[in-house]
């Protein structure tokens, strides 16, 4: 009998809520497309649960875990080096353990960057963006958008403290100007805009006929306009936006380009996008 191995590697996805996580549906695509003994597995985990969980994880050998709601502040204080990015987003999503050091990673707003470079069609740097929202979502695509060179962001936020923090951290941290704007009426996107993002979960299956309250008229056919709601990819946000002549760009590539940066991270092999992107998609037509 030949030499077999059946130890599998094993990555996952701690959250709570976790059950609908869609994540293992294109990481196990991947995994299978390059054979690769590799799993990844959606594992329920309690808040208070959370530094047993870790410990479980370096307990396993696993070789990293992504991190969803409500961990991924949390996770922080467990880990042993964090990334700048991520210690400046203010949360990871991605752990790495090698070497027997766990290393904290957020690949959210990296793969909206690199969305925005493979569709967008005009330079990052020096870009004037206006952003909808100040959660998650909006301070990873807001600090990496910074990272990347981007001039000055506009943060729209309804929740003033939220927003606020977000403009600190850009004016302290980074080389970009930003402003904070209270967002209690529609919204007029400036002129000199270059990107508009609708970083809310405004739009979010099953709320799909729900928009952004911003005055549509606003928008102009060079605006590069995106969403980072992946299901539905079309949302009826970025449908306006298309009926405006925009150039858009959705949450499912951003989704998807996140796992594949992760992917790298954790195999340290180039992540097939494609195969990735295909399974997520007919998941999400259902
Ligand atoms: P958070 O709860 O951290 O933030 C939600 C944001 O949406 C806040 O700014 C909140 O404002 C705003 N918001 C929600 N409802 C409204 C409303 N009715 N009017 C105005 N503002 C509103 O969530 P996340 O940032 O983690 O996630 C946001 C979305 O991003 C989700 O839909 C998620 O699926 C998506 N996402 C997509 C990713 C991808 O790879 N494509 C990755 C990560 C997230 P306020 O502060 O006032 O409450």
């Amino acid at each position: 009998m030949p030499n077999r191995n059946y130890k599998a590697e094993l990555v996952g996805v701690f959250g709570y809520p976790v059950a609908e996580n869609p994540t293992v549906v294109m990481m196990e695509a991947a995994f299978h497309a390059l054979g690769l003994n590799w799993r990844y597995l959606t594992i329920e985990v309690k808040p208070d649960n959370l530094a047993d969980a870790i410990r479980g994880l370096v307990a396993f050998g696993m070789r990293g875990i992504n991190l969803t709601i409500p961990h991924k502040i949390e996770v922080m204080k467990y880990l042993d080096e964090i990334a700048d990015d991520a210690r400046l987003i203010g949360a990871v999503n991605t752990v790495v353990a090698e070497h027997g050091r766990l290393r904290g990673e957020n690949t959210d707003g990296k793969g909206f960057l690199r969305s925005l470079k493979e569709q967008g069609g005009m330079p990052i740097s020096g870009s004037k963006v206006f952003l909808l929202g100040a959660g998650g979502a909006a301070r990873s695509i807001a600090v990496e958008l910074a990272l990347a060179g981007a001039g000055h962001i506009v943060v729209a936020n309804r929740t003033k403290t939220r927003g606020e923090d977000l403009v600190k951290t850009l004016n302290e941290s980074t080389q970009c100007r930003a402003d904070f704007l209270l967002w209690d009426r529609q919204l007029s996107i400036p002129e000199d805009t270059d990107i508009l993002v609708n970083a809310t979960s405004i739009g979010l299956f099953p709320d799909t006929d729900a928009l952004p309250a911003i005055e549509y008229r606003t928008i102009r056919p060079d605006l590069v306009v995106c969403d980072v709601i992946p299901n539905p990819p079309r949302t009826a946000f970025l449908k306006k936006a298309e009926a405006r002549g925009a150039r858009t760009i959705d949450g499912l590539g951003m989704l998807v380009n996140q796992g594949v940066i992760g992917f790298k991270l954790w195999t340290g092999l180039e992540a097939p996008r494609e195969v990735m992107m295909e399974a997520l998609s007919k998941e999400f037509a259902g």
